[in-house]
């Protein structure tokens, strides 16, 4: 009783996100149940039992305990009835690697089949599908293995173009204990280092000392090559409960990364001193300002970093900003000669640009980093970084966003930053474009009307 009346309350939240976490309740109250059950010498249910054989799992919904219990050798795919792309169920099994299509509704439940196609990819499913089907999929499975083999082995070359413009590909990397995994998927630095974690994940503020030890074991892990650090970006969906922050009606527009670090000194210099202390150690660091808007807030924290530098006699290091209010895209050109480097962060550029939340699942539809207003933005940033002589990069989702490589090597970027499991895939498609053809392409998807418009010339070019 206890816990259904609790995945009720939550199953009743206006926020598809908090609603879905239902399932994760009742799945921890069933769990618990069975635990007490045994406990008194009664048999728990066992679970149902795969076949031998490699089978699609087809059912109403599965809690995440059973899917991250599901055999990878034994289960082939996943359906299900409900749940949605949210659900710790979908999200365990994209960590498994699992093909799966979530929330096909009931009517799935009424058709009976022997035999089924799952295409985690474009999210569909045929049943009883034709010889010719199968066989068609069986090829296709062929040539997508054959692919990732091939990403394998190439992982560990330098990102070039096919006609040898060099970009950097680096990981978005949190934590010195996950650099090793990202070395190892051909990451050539990390290009975003979110430091929010240290925060997010304790209950207290941590010290200076634990956040230099922090960046110190970065750099280590990293032997050498580029860490970009960002200052915390506290605000918007990132509360912290022990800052006591106020509450805000708005906060993806309120007191959010720079503009809270300019009025919390207490927050600014301990990090700043951390980040130097590490730099006086080992080479490779560059830090960057996140939700940066204005001139003056540039020069202000500019001013912070030359203050703290010059108290411990750190050396200089590589001051930039991340380019995600669309008023820094637009003033990029001014904003480029007080800069050392931009970094293009699409999630919240995309979000700013067409006044959609990023986290609004009711609205997903909407929020496209592939609409002509967000690449015209994207280019003038990487247009003005060029011609003030400075490195541009790109540390949000879309770097990873397979189908987006061609624009994003025709907008010249000098690094592109994702997370490490798409290391490999971006890598390869790289090698396979041209840099010159993709800033013809670009300049006609700059030109078009929408997203759509923006996809079907993708189509054009194959990576
Ligand atoms: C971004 O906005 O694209 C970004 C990389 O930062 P975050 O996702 O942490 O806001
Ligand atoms: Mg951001």
């Amino acid at each position: 009783h206890a816990v259904e009346t609790l995945a009720d309350e939550l199953a009743s939240i206006d926020n598809q996100l908090l609603a879905a976490r239902a399932a994760d309740m009742r799945d921890v109250g069933r769990r618990v149940l069975s635990a007490l059950r045994e406990e008194e010498g009664e048999e728990s249910p066992s679970p149902a039992g795969t076949p031998d054989s490699p089978v699609v799992i087809v059912a109403e919904d599965l809690s995440p305990s059973d899917t991250a219990g599901l055999d990878r050798e034994r289960v082939a795919g996943l359906v299900t009835a409900l749940g949605g792309p949210t659900s710790h169920t979908a999200i365990i099994a994209r960590t498994l690697g699992l093909p799966a299509v979530v929330a096909l509704g009931r009517d799935l439940l009424d058709k009976p089949a022997s035999t089924a196609i799952v295409d985690g990819d474009t999210g569909r499913v045929w049943l009883d599908p034709t010889e010719e089907d199968l066989s068609a999929a069986r090829e296709r499975m062929r040539t997508l293995r054959e692919r990732e083999e091939a990403e394998r082995a190439a992982r560990m070359e330098p990102g070039k173009t096919a006609d040898g413009r060099i970009i950097a590909v680096a990981a978005n990397v949190n934590r010195p204990s996950q650099v090793a995994e990202a070395i190892d998927m051909g990451c050539e630095g990390v290009g975003l280092m979110r430091t929010e974690f240290l925060f997010l994940e304790r209950d207290t503020t941590p010290t200076e000392d634990e956040q230099y030890e922090i960046y110190r074991a970065m750099l280590s892990a990293l032997g050498g090559r580029p860490l970009i650090v960002r200052a915390l970006d506290i605000g918007g969906d990132k509360r912290v409960p022990h800052l006591n922050l106020p509450h805000e009606e708005n906060p993806f527009l309120g007191v959010r990364g720079v503009r809270l670090l300019l009025r919390r000194p207490e927050l600014l210099y301990p990090q700043v001193r951390a980040l130097y202390r590490a730099a006086r150690e080992g080479n490779g660091l560059s830090v960057m300002f996140p939700m940066v808007g204005t001139l003056e807030e540039i020069r202000r924290f500019r001013a912070v970093c030359e203050e703290v530098r010059a108290s411990l006699d750190a050396p200089r290091i590589p001051l930039g900003i991340m380019v995600e209010v669309p008023a820094a895209a637009l003033l990029a050109e001014e904003y480029a000669p007080e800069v050392d480097f931009f970094s293009i962060g699409t999630n919240d550029l995309t979000q700013y640009t067409l006044a959609v939340d990023r986290g609004n699942t009711k609205i997903s539809v909407l929020y496209d980093g592939l609409h002509p207003a967000v690449l015209r933005l994207m280019k003038m940033t990487c247009d003005a970084g060029r011609k003030a002589g400075i490195d541009v990069g790109i540390c949000g989702e879309m770097g990873g966003q397979l189908e987006a490589t061609p624009l994003l090597v025709g907008m010249g970027f000098n690094e592109i930053s994702i997370s490490g499991k798409m290391l490999p895939a971006v890598k390869y498609s790289i090698s396979r474009l041209n840099a010159k053809a993709c800033r013809e392409l670009l300049d006609k998807a700059i030109a078009a009307n929408d997203a759509d418009a923006v996809r079907k010339l993708l189509q054009e070019i194959k990576h």
